[in-house]
């Protein structure tokens, strides 16, 4: 397997104190490892929420599958990310995508956001799975008196797009709210709730598993033998299968398939996560809301106060990735965390850790076929907005790999990801990107 992170990157030391573990361990996701040679349908690579939602929805349909994975289902993001349940998935203006896609590409685009976050929120319901949802959509509050002319502007573009009712805020608001800061105002938008992502994740990996699905952990693809049917080699057997959906994401290799190789840019996330914070000293800095919050910074941070009052406080991670690294990015992010809430300072984070989501060169995620291989389908890079998302992309493979029309495939989603140039070495160009959009926040 050709990855262009280090294997510190995809191991367990990232995620050594994720705080969901806290909740959910590992040994909770854990599912016997393959130790014999098989044959199904369908073959999934990597078992989040993209790998789940497809199986779940394919064994539904009476198909036979078997997921896979290296570690153990929500080893990858969708076992550590924020937990943000909410718009997005492609990094494009509006003007880009209709430009792109037309008016009605636009329109399908929308409208694709707005039902991946039902789709979760009729899993959660339907499967009586309690995750810990809270927050009345999200707010985003601007970090400029600049940004918060933008938002005025967001504003009209969120209540034409998606047909939502947005609420504007100037910072006084914010502080009636509880949610006081150095913001310059704020919008919320009312669609979109924060859950725990592992008891999302357990649900899923519980419901494919009663639909009759295999899921086998510790199970790392190792080969991709050409040909038909697929042939997929591991440590310990074999999986042959008439179909296969890559759901890797970024973790994703190089080379299992070809097809991957540059057409996505793995990029590191950081989180910390505090202890419980006492009534009195969420008072005391004047944050008490229960809203899901993002600032509008381009390298943005995104926090909210969880139901059991620990605070979550993530953003962008480092280039690099080894254990000093991620001390270093830990520190970075309670630098920044001190910085927007110096009420906490004091406050202990006990829990911090680092993940990886998956851009494209083009802005859009992808959901669709491989044209390269047959009978092969793939979706990934959410721009790190796959909560929601993803599951979307996991149900429209599962529609697509079982021969139904999806009910909604929006175009931006079928266009095959481009390479990005320097190739295995485009990795060189991130420092560059990080450091312009830097500039660009101090607008
Ligand atoms: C720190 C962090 C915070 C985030 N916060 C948010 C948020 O608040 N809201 C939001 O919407 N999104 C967020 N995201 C992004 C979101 O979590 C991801 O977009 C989503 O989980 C992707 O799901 P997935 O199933 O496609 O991939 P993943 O969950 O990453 O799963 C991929 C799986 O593939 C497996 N795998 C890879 N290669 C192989 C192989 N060769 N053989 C077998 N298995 C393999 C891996 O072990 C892994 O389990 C965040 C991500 C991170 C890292």
């Amino acid at each position: 397997m050709r990855r262009i992170f280090g294997a510190y990157a995809y191991g367990p030391g990232p995620a050594a104190l994720c705080g969901w573990a806290a909740d959910v361990p590992d040994s909770a996701l854990l599912t016997p490892a393959l130790s014999s040679d098989m044959t199904t349908d369908i073959a999934i690579i990597g078992a989040g929420y993209t790998g789940l939602t497809a199986a779940l929805h394919l064994a539904k349909a009476g198909l036979g599958v078997v997921v896979l994975d290296e570690h153990f289902p929500g080893h990858g993001a969708s076992g550590r990310n924020g937990g943000f349940c909410c718009l997005g998935g492609a990094r494009l203006s509006s003007q880009a995508i209709r430009t792109r896609h037309g008016a009605e590409g636009l329109a399908e685009w929308r409208h694709a956001e707005r039902t991946a976050i039902d789709h979760v929120a009729d899993f959660l319901a339907d499967h009586d799975i309690d995750a810990q949802t809270h927050s009345n959509g999200e707010t985003i509050l601007a970090h400029s008196p600049r940004a918060f002319r933008d938002l005025v502007e967001h504003s009209s573009e969120v209540e034409a797009e998606y047909g939502l009712r947005p609420t504007l805020h100037t910072s006084e608001d914010l502080d009636g709210l509880g949610m006081a800061g150095p913001w310059h105002g704020g919008l919320t938008i009312p669609l979109g709730f924060g859950l725990h992502p592992r008891r999302y994740i357990q649900g899923l990996s519980d419901a494919a598993q009663a639909a009759g699905v295999r899921i086998f952990s510790a199970t790392p693809v190792t080969k991709l033998a050409p040909g038909t049917p697929h042939r997929l080699h591991t440590p310990q057997g074999t999986v042959t299968a008439k179909r296969l959906i890559v759901a890797t994401n970024g973790y994703s290799s190089e080379n299992l398939p070809n097809w991957l190789g540059a057409r996505f840019m793995p990029a590191q996330s950081n989180v910390l996560l505090t202890r419980p914070l006492s009534k009195a000293e969420q008072a005391e800095a004047g944050w008490t809301s229960a809203q899901m919050a993002y600032d509008s910074r381009g390298l943005l941070h995104y926090f909210r106060l969880l139901p059991d009052g620990r605070f979550l406080f993530g953003m962008r991670g480092g280039i690099l990735s080894s254990r000093r690294a991620d001390e270093g990015m830990a520190k970075a992010t309670r630098q920044h965390f001190d910085r927007l809430f110096p009420a906490w300072s004091h406050v202990e984070s006990p829990w911090n850790w680092s993940g990886m989501v998956s851009l494209a060169a083009h802005g859009a995620p992808f959901a669709g076929p491989v044209l390269e291989l047959p009978n092969t389908w793939a979706a990934l890079s959410y721009h790190g907005n796959g909560v929601a998302m993803g599951s979307f992309a996991g149900k429209l493979l599962a529609d697509l790999v079982s021969g139904q029309k999806p009910a909604l495939y929006p175009r931006l989603m079928q266009a095959q990801p481009p390479r990005i140039p320097l190739g295995r070495f485009r990795r060189i160009a991130m420092p560059f990107a990080y450091a312009s959009r830097a500039l660009a926040d101090l607008r």
